[in-house]
This record gives structure tokens, C-alpha cells and sequence, in this order.
């Protein structure tokens, strides 16, 4: 008795160190979900991170699997993650009712198994749902490791969150920025490693649509500093706050919006084809432009934007190429959006290594 307690503590304290080394939010979230599958012994738990502003979300599910014969039992685990939006089920739509209006946790019986759904809360208010299945009622013990790992991952990702937001306007930092291409990296490669490829006559890379996954924008305010000068840093940091909050309903929750330095913003998002990403760029440029801001009225912003593709996914480099085309929407009077391969197809600007006004790593 007293050994098998033994041996259940260090394997608790171990996954917790594991779980608190890692750095960055989507992983943190997988070795939650394994930490709980391992320590309740449960065979597929999934979190169904909700999508405030409607009613779809993302799951994300880890499952085990063990096979055990003679002498080895062989471990099979997957980690799956939904990439695009799907409908909350039914069944977590009650259970969020539940949870909203009682506070508890949701636990209904189905053909002999018990469905257990808890609250996983962000800052403020409940960001996800884990659930799960249990062939029994869930006992005293097992609600205690649920409880207090939910409590510690919570404080954990607070703090995670902290490391990776910009303290003015709550977007992520410019220090996250290179985590995140990485992460689109792993996204979008297909089985064969690679996006469908089109060669141009020149033996150039070209995009094709089926190639489009990500566009990346950088996004400047015209004449911050005239701003700055006339109204003050106050109201200028005020026009900074205004901004990143616009641009926060004008994206997509799951849209990577980073403000990359002083009035310099990046957006990272999903596209189905280039229209797309210039409809929701223009959109957005057009809000601002329209926008009345307190006292000074009128700001407007310049975008460059390029393609994210899977063989070109340095940094520095897609950075570069949406930096040139916004040099170029700049020199050209502003208040305007410019794509990279827009631009090169037509002559505008060459292939040339050389930047425009970002100051890179
Ligand atoms: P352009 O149209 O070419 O982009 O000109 P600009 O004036 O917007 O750009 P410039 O790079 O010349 O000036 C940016 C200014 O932004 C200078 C700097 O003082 C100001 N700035 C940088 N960070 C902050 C901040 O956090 N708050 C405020 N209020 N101003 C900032
Ligand atoms: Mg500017
Ligand atoms: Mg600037």
C-alpha cells in the first residue's frame, strides 16, 4: 500500500515539472490533456476551445491507446487539433448551460458511462471544455487531481500569456512572433512535405492558389509621429489602444495579431485564396480611414502583405517581403495595400534582398 503511494506522487510531481517547462500555449494545452489521461487513466480526452463570439470552437483531443500481451504493453498515443472552426455538439452546448448557470461542473450518464465536462477558464471568463468519459462515477480523489490541475494550469497560463502579450494593447509581442511561424510551418505542410508548387517561366517560385495557406501583413500608421507632436504620446498611445482593439474585431479569434514595435503591427491569418486575404485587408484598412478618432479625427494606415509558403518559411525573409510592399504603399502617399507578388509580377519593385523600414532580429 504504502509503495504504491510511493510511487504515485513522483509521477504526479514529474508530469507537473514537464508541464510547467513548456513555453508556449497550444503545446502547454496537449501535455495538460496527457498529464489528465495519464494520472485518471482515461483513453481520450478532448478540449473544445470556444469561440466567444459565436457558437463554434476548436478541438483539440488526445487519445491512448495500450496494448498489452504477455510480456510488453506497447502505448499508442494521438494528439489531434482541428485547424479550421467546427460547431460546438449538442452535447457540449447543454453542458455549457450547465456550467454557466450552476457553476459545477456537468456530469450525465450515457449507455452506462458517465460524461464528465469541466470548465477550463482564461483570464476572466471560461476559454475551454474538457471532457471526457468514465466507465465509473467520478470519485473524491478524482475530482482533487482535476481540480488542482485545472488551478495550477490555469495560474500557469496566465503567466504564459503575460510572457507573450505586448503590455499596452493585449496583442502578442514581437518576441513571440518566430514561435509562430514555426508553428504555421508544422500547420501547413502537407503529407508529401510540401503546398502544391507552380513554377512561372522564369524559374520562379509562383503562387498558385491551391499554395496559399497563410498571409502575413505588416500594418503602419500614417504620420504617427505628426500625431504624436500635435496631440501628445497620451493621445497617441490612445490611438495605439483604439487600433489594436478595431483590428481585434476586424480578425478572426484564431488570427495571429502581434504589435511588432512602436506604431507597427503584423497580422499571420488563414486564407482560402489571395482575394480573401485582400478583402479582409482593404476591410480593414477602410475601417480605420473611416474610423473617427477622438479629437484627431482622421488616422490612416499603409499594409504590406505577402503569402506565407511552406519552402519559404524563414522569418526574416516573409517579414521582408510584406516590409518592401509596405515601403511601397508608403512612397506612393499612403493609406493604401500593396502585395509583394502583386508588385513583383507587375515590375514595380525588383527581387532584390534589399528592405524596406523594418529593423529585422
Ligand atoms: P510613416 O507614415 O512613414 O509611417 O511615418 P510615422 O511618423 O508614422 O513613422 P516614424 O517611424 O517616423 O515615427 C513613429 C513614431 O512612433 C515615433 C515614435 O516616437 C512613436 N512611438 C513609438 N512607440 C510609441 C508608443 O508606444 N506610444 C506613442 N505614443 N508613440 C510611439
Ligand atoms: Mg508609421
Ligand atoms: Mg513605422
Amino acid at each position: 500500500m504504502n509503495d504504491q503511494k510511493e510511487k504515485k506522487v513522483p509521477s504526479l510531481l514529474d508530469r507537473l515539472a514537464i508541464l510547467t517547462t513548456i513555453r508556449d500555449i497550444e503545446l502547454f494545452e496537449f501535455s495538460l490533456l496527457k498529464t489528465m489521461s495519464e494520472l485518471l487513466k482515461i483513453e481520450q480526452i478532448s478540449m473544445y476551445k470556444l469561440n466567444q463570439a459565436n457558437s463554434s470552437c476548436w478541438l483539440m483531443t488526445y487519445s491512448v491507446q495500450c496494448k498489452e500481451d504477455d510480456n510488453k504493453k506497447q502505448l499508442s498515443e494521438t494528439q489531434e487539433i482541428y485547424t479550421t472552426e467546427i460547431d460546438v455538439p449538442e452535447e457540449i452546448k447543454t453542458a455549457q448551460l450547465w456550467i454557466n448557470t450552476t457553476g459545477k461542473p456537468y456530469i450525465n450518464i450515457q449507455n452506462d458511462e458517465y460524461l464528465i465536462v469541466y470548465p477550463v477558464f482564461g483570464a476572466s471568463q471560461i476559454e475551454s471544455l474538457l471532457s471526457f468519459t468514465l466507465s465509473h462515477p467520478l470519485t473524491d480523489s478524482e475530482m482533487l487531481i482535476i481540480t488542482s490541475l485545472l488551478s495550477i494550469a490555469h495560474n500557469f497560463r496566465n503567466l504564459l500569456d503575460e510572457n507573450q502579450k505586448d503590455k499596452l494593447t493585449g496583442l502578442l509581442n514581437r518576441h513571440t512572433f518566430e514561435d509562430s511561424i514555426q508553428k504555421i510551418q508544422a500547420l501547413s505542410f502537407n503529407a508529401e512535405g510540401h503546398f502544391g508548387q507552380e513554377w512561372d517561366g522564369k524559374n520562379r517560385r509562383k503562387y498558385s492558389d491551391e499554395s496559399l495557406k497563410f498571409c502575413l501583413a505588416i500594418i503602419d500608421i500614417d504620420n504617427f509621429k505628426l500625431i504624436n507632436d500635435q496631440f501628445g504620446h497620451i493621445m497617441g498611445d490612445e490611438v495605439l489602444l483604439l487600433l489594436s482593439y478595431i483590428m481585434k474585431q476586424n480578425f478572426r479569434a484564431k488570427d495571429l495579431l502581434f504589435r511588432f514595435g512602436g506604431e507597427e503591427f503584423v497580422a499571420i491569418f488563414r486564407i482560402q485564396d489571395k482575394n480573401e486575404a485582400e478583402i479582409v485587408l482593404d476591410r480593414f484598412r477602410e475601417i480605420i480611414a473611416n474610423y473617427s478618432f477622438p479629437q484627431i479625427r482622421t488616422v490612416t494606415i499603409s499594409i504590406g502583405a505577402t503569402f506565407i509558403q511552406s519552402e519559404q518559411l524563414v522569418a526574416a525573409e516573409i517579414i521582408g517581403r510584406a516590409d518592401k510592399a509596405l515601403y511601397y504603399a508608403k512612397s506612393n502617399g499612403k493609406n493604401q495595400l500593396h502585395f509583394h507578388e502583386d508588385l513583383l509580377k507587375n515590375g514595380r519593385i525588383s527581387d532584390s534582398k534589399q528592405t524596406g523600414t523594418i529593423d529585422f532580429f
